[in-house]
């Protein structure tokens, strides 16, 4: 049996409609939410994330301002541009797109976002309230996850869930949002022995480790609830041959495109031994900018609460 694809947009346009009503609503009541992305120096993939944030924004009705600042800033000159949008009353979210150049102190720079306008859920005051429980602004990408698996009446009270990687922005998040809602869960990382034997045992399999097309069908239980997160643009074609083989549509839609996006999750392979998965591209992305969204709106009806109604 073929595993049920868990499609990622089609959520995110459920998620929109939710979010173009409590924006209307806000708006009614002369509250326009808003968001400020940073983007420091000409990384061609930040780029591409902005954009689609900022158009997020838009077709949403959100206000939002991009600030382009050049990869020769220092620490300080970034701080001092983060501390003035904390200061401004119509930007209700800031992010700062990572990653930031070799020159900068990224903790340093998240570290001066005001935890109130934190939407990316960087600050180490949020990372302290989801560690504990506390309401508060959580990571866009793990979030989005948790909704993919809500919306698609995946249970995850006592199951088990296995997390391979363990960064700030995903894996660790991730991991304690399953925690919450009674999942059993093991996190994995490069040094873990045996991980296929671990990731196995799981009935929900989140990868999120930036390595293309890892994940082949001996990692996977038959029947689990593959999420797959990574987002790996190959650009060679011995590389797609590597994976696909040298006849496969993933090789003509290379040729086509020059390049091609693959998850950390064998695309075929998981089809064939998954309950169900999401693709890339497709699948947690959009969900990612949904909950950026999403956030902006908390963030803005917490900081604007004692001038909004019901
Ligand atoms: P990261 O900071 O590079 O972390 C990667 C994690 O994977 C690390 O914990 C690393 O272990 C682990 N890892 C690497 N190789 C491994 C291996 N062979 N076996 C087991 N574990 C291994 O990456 P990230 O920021 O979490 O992102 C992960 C992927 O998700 C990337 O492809 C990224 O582009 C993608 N992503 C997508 C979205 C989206 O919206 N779709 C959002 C964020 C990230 P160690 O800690 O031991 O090094």
């Amino acid at each position: 049996m073929t595993a049920r694809l868990l499609k990622g947009n089609e959520i995110q346009e459920v998620i929109n409609a939710e979010l173009a009503d409590e924006i209307a609503l806000l708006r009614a009541q002369g509250v326009r939410p808003g968001l400020a992305a940073v983007l420091v120096g000409e990384n061609p993939a930040s780029q591409i994330y902005v954009r689609s944030k900022v158009k997020a924004c838009e077709s949403l009705g959100l206000y939002s301002e991009r600030i382009d600042l050049p990869v020769s800033i220092s620490t300080a000159e970034l701080i001092q541009q983060i501390h003035s949008l904390n200061s401004r009353d119509e930007i209700d979210g800031i992010l700062v797109q990572l990653p930031l150049p070799k020159g900068v102190d990224t903790h340093k720079a998240l570290d001066a976002v005001d935890p109130a306008k934190d939407v990316d859920g960087f600050h180490p005051i949020n990372a302290g309230r989801l560690m504990s429980g506390r309401p508060g602004l959580a990571p866009c990408t793990p979030v989005g996850i948790m909704e993919i698996l809500h919306r698609s009446h995946i249970p995850v009270e006592g199951s088990r869930a296995v997390v391979i990687g363990r960064s700030d922005i995903v894996g660790k998040p991730v991991a304690l949002l399953l925690l919450r809602e009674n999942a059993t869960v093991t996190v994995c990382h490069s040094r873990t022995s045996n991980l296929a034997e671990v990731t196995r045992q799981a009935d929900i399999l989140v990868a999120a480790m930036g390595r293309p097309a890892f994940v082949t069908r001996e990692f996977i239980k038959p029947g689990a609830t593959v999420i797959d997160v990574g987002t790996n643009r190959l650009s060679r074609r011995e590389e797609v041959e590597a994976i696909f083989g040298s006849c496969s549509e993933a090789l003509s839609k290379f040729e086509r495109k020059g390049t091609l996006l693959v998850g950390d999750v064998h695309p075929q392979e998981v089809r064939e031994v998954a309950g169900a998965y999401t693709p890339v591209p497709g699948g947690v992305g959009p969900l990612t900018i949904a909950m950026l969204m999403s956030n902006t709106l908390k963030a803005a009806r917490q900081r604007r609460a004692s001038s909004l109604r019901g």
